[in-house]
């Protein structure tokens, strides 16, 4: 018996099966095409062109989806919904894209439509944590519970709530912004306006940021020589020289460690999740960074609020989280 492509057993079941999930980025545009089980039958990316205008980026859409669906001998015919992850502000209800930082040309662009027009397909957009949370909601380290928080820790944080098997959206799609839940009143300025925010603290960028200004102003540490002769410190580096030994590495580390714990105790009393669960490129760090959040959560947790079902853990999905809640996302929308 021969083997059956893609498209031939779509056309047997005789219905368009397929999703396609987008995760647009800053630096990147990731696609890829599920099944209806989610799984991933493929991806591309391709850098974002900064420079690009909304209407630019779905024709690049158009032309990576068409050309990833034809290496899996499939169609755009085969394709049941689109999903879209983005980065800034996000209104999911009208399907505008309200600002991006990344990208200066998103000004309240009605980005859903645009798609769905030259797609041809039903669409849904989603903020890019927001899909992240999704998929792991769905298919991953929270999968099998109602209620789950995830939070991204890169250049910001991100943020995401699942609670009663919803997405928590608020009228415009502005809930979940957790990084910039205030921790430190009066503390370290956010680039958002306030001061004290967890993003100010746990970001990878704040502490890289908190570490150079410690070098800088004096303190005794194995990463002065890394800032001398490399003229930066990154995230990994501090988390190396804790490891080693470094005591001002592991003040800086223990430093994020508090602030996601602080940040955690407030989700617990706001939403009460079965799982927190963490992304991110600084997850890396292993349980040199979990067991601290799980350390500093004992400690500061109050007697009245101790959860035995709350669970601090590590997302399962990596990269591929955005492009996989972003179909997940299209194929609930398709089913109601
Ligand atoms: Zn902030």
């Amino acid at each position: 018996m021969g083997i059956v492509g893609g498209r031939q057993q779509a056309k047997l079941r005789n219905m368009a099966e397929y999703l396609l999930g987008i995760d647009l980025g800053g630096t990147n545009i990731k696609i890829g095409c599920f099944d209806t089980d989610l799984k991933l039958i493929g991806k591309i990316s391709v850098p974002t062109g900064t420079d690009m205008g909304p209407e630019s980026i779905v024709e690049e859409f158009h032309a990576v989806s068409s050309e990833l669906l034809k290496r899996h001998e499939l169609s755009l015919a085969d394709v049941s919904a689109v999903g879209i992850g983005s980065p800034g502000l996000v209104n999911t209800i009208k399907g505008i894209v309200e600002a991006a930082p990344n990208l200066p040309l998103f000004k309240n662009v009605p980005f859903r439509d645009l798609v769905a027009k030259r797609f041809g397909k039903p669409t849904i957009l989603e903020n890019d944590a927001n899909a992240a949370c999704w998929a792991e909601y769905v298919i991953g380290a929270a999968r099998g519970v109602d209620h789950m928080i995830m939070l991204t820790l890169g250049t910001g944080i991100g943020g995401g709530i699942v609670s009663d098997g919803k997405l928590i959206h608020g009228p415009t799609g502005g809930a979940a912004e957790l990084g910039h839940v205030i921790i430190y009143p009066a503390g370290r300025s956010c680039p958002c306006g306030q001061n004290g925010c967890a993003e100010a603290y746990a970001s990878a960028s704040s502490t890289v940021a908190r570490a150079t200004e410690a070098v800088q102003n004096g303190a005794q540490s194995s990463l002065t020589t890394v800032l001398e002769a490399q003229k930066k410190i990154t995230c990994k580096g501090v988390f190396e020289h804790a490891g080693n030994g470094d005591s001002l590495a592991n003040e800086i580390v223990d430093g994020t460690a508090k602030a996601l714990a602080l940040l955690c105790l407030q989700m617990v009393k706001t939403t009460d999740p079965h799982s927190i669960v963490f992304a991110g490129g600084m997850i890396a760090a292993g349980d040199a960074l979990l067991d601290r959040i799980r350390h500093f959560y004992k400690q500061y947790i109050g007697r009245l609020f101790k959860k035995d079902h709350l669970r601090l853990c590590f997302a399962v999905l990596g990269e591929d989280a955005g492009i996989t809640g972003a179909s997940a996302l299209a194929q609930t929308a398709c089913k109601s």
